[in-house]
């Protein structure tokens, strides 16, 4: 059994289709990215995996359990966390505190929440230098840390990243790259969203690339490697911004 499964997936906004007869599977230990131009429906796919839009059909299996129609934090005890976009970081609290807020969902364990704590601050020595200084004065890529870090808290079977790269200087994504495998190694499955294609290529297992809601290609990350018409082809300009990385 995968540990994720989507199939026939449809997402409207109002009138909007961003997705069309989505399917696609994760087996449990993967590192998968997800690829496209502009629109192609990559943030709506994660969005819908962490129910924060809703499919009008289609299913959603999670270790064989139904995720449609679930609310986001059920999702979240299922053991799936979703690093978005923007982050959504508490700027104003501290990193130690914003790293509490990721364990939510288990919050009575306190042993627990110190102990994931020091293991995301062993990831991220950074952090824990910078555990009493207000989240929101960090730079960007410590804010990025702070943000996979925090995803990890309540240590998810399967992790969901939007955009790791954005706004950050190459060489930081590359460290956070480096981080995600090994996080991937001890057992975390990873989807991600990625710009930098080849980059995102070099650190997965497989990918997927979408167009339009759909998806239009998919394989061995390695072979994608290779294969730089195909994935120019769907991705355009987003795979030339990659090549430089
Ligand atoms: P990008 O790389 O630009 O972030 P994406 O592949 O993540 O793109 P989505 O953000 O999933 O694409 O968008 C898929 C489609 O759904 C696009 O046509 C977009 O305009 C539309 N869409 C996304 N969010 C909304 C919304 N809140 N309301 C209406 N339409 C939306």
């Amino acid at each position: 059994m995968n540990l994720l499964e989507i199939s026939n997936l449809d997402v409207y906004y109002g009138q909007v289709s961003a997705l069309r007869g989505l399917s696609m599977s994760i087996a449990a230990g993967e590192m998968v990215a997800l690829l496209g131009a502009n629109g192609a429906g990559k943030t709506t796919t994660l969005r819908a995996i962490s129910q924060v839009v809703e499919a009008r059909s289609g299913s959603i299996l999670f270790e064989g359990t139904e995720v449609n129609g679930k609310a986001p934090y059920d999702v979240v005890r299922f053991g799936i966390t979703h690093l978005s976009e923007g982050r959504d970081l508490f700027p104003s609290l501290t990193v130690a505190d914003n790293l509490r807020m990721g364990y939510w969902v288990r919050r009575k364990d306190k042993k627990g929440m110190k102990q994931r704590a020091d293991h995301v601050m062993d990831l991220f020595p950074r952090l824990r230098e910078r555990s009493e200084q207000a989240a929101g004065t960090l730079s960007g890529g410590e804010q990025q840390m702070l943000g996979v870090a925090r995803a990890l808290m309540p240590e998810p079977k399967l992790l969901i990243i939007d955009e790791l790269s954005l706004g950050l200087a190459p060489m930081i994504v590359a460290q956070l790259f480096e981080t995600l495998v090994e996080v991937n190694k001890t057992g975390t499955t990873i989807l991600l969203v990625e710009q930098f294609v080849h980059m995102a290529l070099k650190h997965t297992n497989r990918a997927y690339v979408l167009a339009k809601g759909e998806v239009v290609a998919d394989g061995a990350s390695s072979d994608l490697l290779k294969d730089p018409s195909l994935v120019q082809s769907y991705l355009g300009g987003a795979a030339e911004a990659g090549a430089a990385h």
